[in-house]
């Protein structure tokens, strides 16, 4: 079979070797094990096509914990820190047999209603249900690390944009908009569009806006800026009622909170939605974006809409992929690409080329 051809893109790429640390092989679904579909080729894909469609590829250099820290919660992430090296001091390595961290009971607000936050569970099995929403999403050996380097890798690409560099192209996993203000789930660990959009925020940047093409709802993304004004949060996805992840929210009448009310914008489309609707309701958001007035943006970047892809219902084209990439450059401003989603090993490397190339098609000009 002859891949397609990749369009050829100019921005940055950054990068990070340190996203391979991140090899857990699945997760369990409906208590299954599945094979993963998140795996350390996903990233060697896209440097790969980035590199080969002509874009410089930039090293992300080690930010530490602060970009993490000023979107999540202080002992969420000390508990993913701790999380495998406790796992492993447990003793469940051998008993009964798990290297991978998994979690086995969840902290669902009826039944932590008594819970006090000065006591956490005392076992490393439970405390790690504080914070998962799904047993899908595991820690292994470097997955902190990992999630830290893509978190990096994301603010990095935001730093080269506050410094005046028009667009750059963050190639990042795991990916992170499922990951909220103290939860994990869904792939993510670390919400790296959100902490790009924080950064631009702290270099001045008074407005900002993240639009998300993902084929699913950013459930951590919109609870991080759900009462915030200067940060936007538009995304374009699969309906929730439709049955498919995040399930619980994603639905129109999701508009924030407080200061925050009306800078969220849910656009739900149907199972089967092709390129003209789905254009049409990033046109929607695009309008809501310029009615803003953000000063800078940040697009979550999932293929995972795309007709082949495993993932979604949704039958999203190349061409389509090119069009909202020509939307959002028509949007004339500076620009962080965080990647999302995307799934089908074949395709979803070209299609994040596709968007890029659509965007440098209109952007600037
Ligand atoms: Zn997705």
């Amino acid at each position: 079979m002859n891949s397609p051809a990749i369009p050829s893109v100019a921005m940055p790429t950054i990068w990070s070797e340190r996203h391979r640390g991140h090899a857990t092989d699945g997760g369990y679904w409906l208590g299954i094990h599945l094979p993963g579909d998140e795996e350390p080729e996903r990233g060697d894909a896209l440097r790969a096509h980035l590199a080969a469609a002509g874009s410089p590829i930039v090293d992300t250099p080690d930010l530490g914990l602060a970009p993490v820290l000023a979107v999540h919660d202080e002992r969420f992430v000390d508990c993913l820190r701790r999380a495998y090296p406790e796992w492993v001091a447990a003793g469940h390595a051998d008993d009964p047999g798990q290297p991978l961290v998994v979690p086995y009971v969840f902290a669902s607000t009826g039944f932590t209603a008594r819970a006090r936050r000065e006591r956490p569970p005392v076992t490393i099995r439970a405390e790690i249900g504080l914070y998962a929403t799904d047993t899908l999403t595991l820690l292994g050996d470097g997955t902190f690390d990992a999630a830290c380097a893509a978190v990096h890798t994301a603010v990095h690409a935001a730093q080269l944009v506050a410094d005046g560099v028009p667009a750059a192209y963050a190639a990042v996993r795991p990916p992170g908009h499922h990951a909220g203000p103290a939860y994990f789930g869904g792939a993510c660990y670390f919400n790296n569009a959100a902490a790009a959009a924080q950064q631009l925020r702290e270099r001045g940047v008074s407005q900002v806006a993240i639009v998300d093409i993902d084929a699913h709802q950013g459930n951590g993304t919109q609870e991080i800026f759900w009462n915030r004004g200067d940060v936007l949060y538009g995304s374009v996805h699969i309906d929730p009622a439709a049955g498919w992840y995040p399930h619980f929210v994603g639905y129109s009448d999701e508009v924030g909170d407080g200061p925050g009310r009306g800078a969220t914008l849910n656009v739900p489309v149907p199972a089967g939605t092709g390129d003209d609707q789905w254009l049409a309701a990033l046109t929607k958001i695009c309008d809501a974006v310029r009615a803003h007035a953000s000063a800078a943006l940040v697009v979550s970047l999932g293929v995972d809409a795309a007709v082949d892809d495993p993932n979604s219902p949704l039958l999203i084209t190349a061409a389509g992929f090119r069009d909202a990439g020509r939307m959002l450059g028509e949007l004339r401003m500076p620009t962080v690409f965080v990647q999302e989603g995307g799934y089908d090993m074949a395709t979803f490397a070209t299609l994040v080329c596709e968007v890029l190339h659509g965007f440098e098609e209109t952007h600037g000009k």
